[in-house]
């Protein structure tokens, strides 16, 4: 075979994400985040995929995000949601949960959603005194609070309630001893727990920045 003949070299991410058709509406979102020089940091498009498909397979009707920056993870779990589901998506920069809401309502999905800002532990807290309970979590804010969001998550769950964490690589960080960083120390905690806490059964992805997905029992 010649040179020329031969396939570009793919990472295995790369490799399985080219063969799906470009999704417009997240690469709109996608854009706008950029456009409003906000980070770059929305869930990887195959695990957005899952997101939507965990929804629909447990057939979750309260769903609760921690962090919605843009709105690309928040698209993802509406899609999956059936038409009395709901999901209650905490930020804390004001600015941010308007972009989302935006892109959430110019998608049909603006009934669905209810946005907190200020402290996701705070708004936490809230959700807990008003008897709310959730069929599904997205942890996805500051990581510093992981093994916290964790916790607060296993109190509102109901039973068989999906908990998924992302970003439990933190780009290799989370597995290099040298670094003792708080967030890094708090993300290794995280990933204890999700691996030996009794009132979990669970698995991790290593793929993109790594997942962790926990059933509550
Ligand atoms: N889930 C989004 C990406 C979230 S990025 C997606 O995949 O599309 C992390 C978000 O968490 C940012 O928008 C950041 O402002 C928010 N955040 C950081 N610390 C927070 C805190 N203490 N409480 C609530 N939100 C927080
Ligand atoms: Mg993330």
């Amino acid at each position: 075979m010649s040179e020329q003949n031969e396939q570009p070299i793919y990472t295995p991410e790369a490799y399985l994400d080219q063969l799906y058709a470009p999704d417009q509406d997240l690469q709109v979102i996608q854009a706008n985040i950029e456009a409003n020089k906000m980070p770059s940091i929305s869930v990887a498009p195959a695990y957005g995929r899952l997101l939507t498909m965990f929804i629909k397979m447990i057939k979750a009707k309260d769903v609760l995000e921690i962090g919605a920056l843009g709105g690309y993870s928040g698209v993802c779990l509406c899609r999956g949601l059936p038409q009395d589901g709901r999901l209650v998506s905490l930020e804390i920069r004001p600015e941010f949960a308007e972009l989302a809401k935006g892109h959430l309502e110019s998608l049909g999905f603006g009934k669905y959603v209810e946005y907190r800002i200020g402290e996701a532990l705070d708004s936490l807290s809230q959700l807990k005194e008003e008897g709310r309970t959730f069929d599904f979590f997205f942890i996805d804010a500051d990581k510093v609070n992981y093994p916290n969001y964790l916790e607060r998550a296993i109190e509102l769950a109901n039973p068989g309630a999906i908990i998924v964490g992302d970003n439990i690589l933190m780009h290799g960080r989370t597995k290099d001893p040298t670094i003792t960083k708080k967030s890094v120390e708090a993300m290794r905690a995280f990933n204890r727990q999700i691996a030996t806490d009794p009132r979990l059964e669970s698995t991790t992805l290593p793929a993109f920045d790594g997942l962790a997905i926990a059933r509550v029992l």
